[in-house]
């Protein structure tokens, strides 16, 4: 469309308000707040948004990559005053000198690539990145889920297995190897795409290499008693039958302790309580065990007293104030405000964030004006009582916009899909307490988000 982008002028009258990020918190912030009240600056790497919901099915192709993919900038265009965006990284905050330093990381370069950028309010919604535990060989031979770039590379890794398992005269046991698709961590990322994989198989690899799709198999391994461990337990039931019909070979209680470019080491807990050591074979590795804290926020974390007890991100307090300071906030997945690290809480804090932000801003004019009529007030006397009206209306005003409640996450239910057409679904508002699964629930997954892909709107629930 051909909305003329506002061109950004930085109004010495107003406070500078940069946030860090471009994922499910930031833009959730971004889509709320009145751009004119502040002069808002975004540092991202990524000038998109991505709707991770529906990651896992661009690695098959079942979903085109660009259509969850809605450029920041397109964002932008559509608010009030111009919002400055920077594509680069901040690679340290100084809370005292309430700079942020913001590097170009990106493939081309120019003549610059380094600089500050001053703050006087700064918003991090930066996420969260892969956690590996420091397992070897993980980085260096895995694939991750949590880019799009990433999930290019699994749709590239999977041809690859396949079309090399087929070359002339592959020998019987890399056919095997070349042809198990291995998923390490049970959790959502790692189901819903062991699920896509295995529909992938059923429409694709039975037509395209009929004479050895029989050898590809997939295997989720999960070092805890059963996978989705935050569903209920009659959905773990459902989602594990489910897979073992469509033939996903799950591994429970299996941890991976080493990579090699080619096997998976694991230890198994046997039921006498006896340790055993696994190999496993495998032609495409996917590491999905969660998340681990980015180096910018530990970094911020040793330069806060306040955070010296933080481990798993920036302790955030009901405001989503960063404890130990005054005018840093933090959202999503690097903040830890006692919720599940999910977009449904990143952007309903994102949400909050723009409404408490937009109060801000009015409760300073509402402020400036009273003061500003209190003193006509004092110099002409003649004319107080319209002023004292006014005033009395703005105070009336001033006590509602001030009377904002600290946030609390509405839990609307978690989603899941779980391969052949079938989904998972944890929801409270549907029909009271709902733990469904099946193919209605697909399609009810399939349409909630389809239609939040196409919405402008921020996402009601995920
Ligand atoms: P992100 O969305 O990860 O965004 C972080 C942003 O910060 C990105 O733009 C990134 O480029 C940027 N950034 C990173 N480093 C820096 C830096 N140094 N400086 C500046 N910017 C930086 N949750 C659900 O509720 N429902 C689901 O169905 C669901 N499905 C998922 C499927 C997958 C495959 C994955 C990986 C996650 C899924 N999640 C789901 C979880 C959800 O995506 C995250 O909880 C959510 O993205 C967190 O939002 P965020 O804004 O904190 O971080
Ligand atoms: P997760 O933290 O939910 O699950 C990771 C799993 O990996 C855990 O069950 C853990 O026991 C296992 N694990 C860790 N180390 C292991 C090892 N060495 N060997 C074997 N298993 C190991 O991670 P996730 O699935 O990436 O999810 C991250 C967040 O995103 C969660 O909050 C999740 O709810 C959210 N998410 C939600 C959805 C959805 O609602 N559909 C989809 C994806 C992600």
């Amino acid at each position: 469309d051909r909305h003329p982008e506002p061109q950004f002028e930085p109004d010495p009258t107003k406070k500078t308000l940069v946030i860090l990020g471009t994922g499910w918190g930031s833009v959730a912030l971004l889509k709320k707040l009145d751009t004119e009240n502040y002069n808002v600056v975004v540092v991202s790497p990524r000038n998109y948004f991505l709707f991770t919901p529906l990651l896992p099915s661009c690695t098959t192709g079942t979903i085109e990559h660009r259509s969850i993919m809605e450029p920041v900038r397109t964002i932008l265009r559509h608010k009030k005053a111009a919002v400055k965006f920077y594509e680069a990284e901040a690679s340290s905050i100084d809370p005292d000198r309430k700079v942020v330093k913001i590097v170009d990381n990106s493939e081309i370069q120019g003549a610059t690539s380094e600089t500050e950028i001053p703050y006087d309010m700064l918003v991090i919604g930066v996420g969260a990145e892969n956690a590996t535990f420091g397992i070897p060989g993980v980085r260096e031979n895995s694939c991750f889920l949590k880019e799009i770039g990433d999930a290019q590379q699994i749709r590239k890794k999977i041809m690859d297995c396949v079309e090399t398992a087929a070359f002339k005269g592959q020998t019987s046991d890399e056919i095997d190897r070349l042809m198990h698709m291995v998923v390490v961590g049970g959790g959502p990322t790692g189901v819903e795409f062991a699920g896509e994989l295995q529909d992938f198989f059923e429409e694709d690899i039975k037509k395209l290499v009929p004479e050895i799709s029989p050898r590809f198999k997939v295997t989720l391994i999960e070092a805890l008693p059963n996978v989705l461990p935050s569903f209920s337990k009659q959905l773990i039931d459902y989602t594990e039958n489910t897979l073992r019909e469509e033939k996903i070979d799950i591994k429970t209680k299996t941890m991976v302790k080493r990579v090699t470019n080619t096997t998976v080491e694991a230890e198994v807990s046997r039921p006498d309580g006896g340790k055993e050591r696994v190999v496993i074979p495998y032609g495409l590795l996917v590491w999905a065990t969660g998340n681990a804290v980015r180096p910018i926020i530990k970094d911020l974390i040793t330069k806060i007293p306040a955070q010296k007890d933080s481990r798993r991100g920036l302790a955030v307090n009901e405001y989503l104030v960063v404890q130990g300071t005054r005018d840093i906030w933090a959202i999503g997945d690097c903040a830890v405000a006692g919720y599940a690290p999910t977009a449904q809480v990143a952007s309903q804090e994102g949400n909050f964030l723009g409404r408490l932000f937009n109060n801000m801003a009015k409760t300073e004019k509402h402020e400036s004006r009273i003061q500003e009529l209190s003193s006509k007030m004092n110099l002409q006397a003649g004319n107080s009582a319209e002023a004292a009206q006014e005033i009395e209306s703005l105070e009336k005003q001033l006590r509602r916009i001030k009377d904002i409640k600290p946030f609390r996450y509405s839990h609307q239910g978690s989603l899941a899909y779980i391969g052949s057409e079938k989904a998972v679904a944890d929801v409270s508002w549907w029909n009271g307490n709902l733990a469904t699964g099946g193919r209605m629930t697909y399609l009810f997954w399939r349409s909630a988000y389809l239609s939040m892909c196409f919405s402008s709107e921020s996402y009601p629930f995920l």
